[in-house]
């Protein structure tokens, strides 16, 4: 079995023992937790934030990174309040070993400002929050108008904007760009952009995007081609598992070995066909081990 650091996974305190014996069961030996705060996706996460991270560090889980998500819904009743706090909690966190900040498409697809549009990404009363994850050294996992099935009428995605995907690829540029000096972690394969030429340019065009690889990318060319992109770009690629979704994994509890661990291995296995020894070690675990654990407080 290949053992590896998953660059995108789900778990809070609650089951954590199940949840670790089912990661190890995969072959999962790191990787980046986003921890979701109150009700994402209707599932409640137990406990608070500040004590799971407690729990990471008293249990040696060094090769396990934490990410922080919070509930950016409370932007919309606070406003600049919200902004704040959140600024004091990164600052709180990074202390206590955190190292990333999840944003989710929420904005660009399902929020809005006060005065009806569409809330997005680069919303300017944000920019403290980029700039103090900026200070404290933290990544920003970004998550925008992924899927693009999820535009298909009576999809369970179906966003409630009417902006494109297009549109808020766009506004989720704009912070990129202005932020050069944070690294940002697009999920899903670029935010599935659908395309292997579009990843190769976007990644050529933005040296501080890194991708986690969902199973997206493997349909976009022949093992070939999707080697070869792999192959260029593998110092900043990461596995990403995400959810396991399966009617038997709910967001706390431990994912289910043949539909999740077993074609995720069959996928590694294909990777490590199509590139140098060198590219798999990265993707498989190096470049992990060289962001995040390596530099681990
Ligand atoms: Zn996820």
């Amino acid at each position: 079995m290949i053992q590896f650091f998953d660059g995108h996974q789900h778990y809070s305190q609650k089951n954590l023992d199940e949840i670790l014996l089912s990661l190890k069961a995969g072959g999962v030996a790191g990787g980046i937790n986003l921890w979701g705060g109150d009700q994402i996706f209707g599932y409640h996460y137990s406990g608070d934030f500040a004590e799971f991270l407690g729990i990471i560090r008293q249990r040696g889980m060094k090769s396990f990174i934490q990410f922080y998500w919070p509930n950016w819904s409370l932007y919309f009743e606070q406003g600049q309040a919200f902004v704040q706090n959140l600024c004091a909690e990164i600052r709180r966190y990074a202390g206590l070993g955190c190292r990333g900040l999840k944003v989710w498409k929420d904005f660009g697809m399902y929020f809005f400002n006060a005065d009806g549009t569409p809330a997005t990404m680069d919303d300017p009363g944000l920019e403290p929050v980029w700039k103090t994850c900026a200070e404290v050294g933290w990544t920003i996992s970004v998550h925008q108008a992924d899927p693009s099935r999820a535009w298909i009428p009576g999809a369970t995605f179906f966003p409630k904007t009417t902006l494109s995907r297009e549109d808020i690829f766009r506004h989720r540029d704009k912070v990129i760009e202005a932020h050069p000096e944070i690294t940002f972690i697009l999920c899903h394969s670029l935010n599935n952009i659908e395309n292997l030429g579009i990843f190769d340019q976007y990644l050529d065009a933005h040296p501080n995007v890194k991708a986690d690889l969902s199973d997206a990318i493997d349909s976009w060319g022949t093992p070939e081609q999707v080697g070869r992109i792999l192959e260029k770009h593998a110092p900043r690629m990461f596995i990403g598992i995400d959810m396991g979704w399966s009617e038997k994994r709910p967001i706390d509890r431990p994912w289910d070995l043949e539909f999740t661990w077993t074609p995720w291995q069959k996928r590694l296995e294909n990777w490590k066909a199509h590139m140098s020894a060198e590219a798999f070690e990265l993707i498989r675990w190096g470049n992990g081990q060289r962001d995040y654990i390596d530099t681990a407080k």
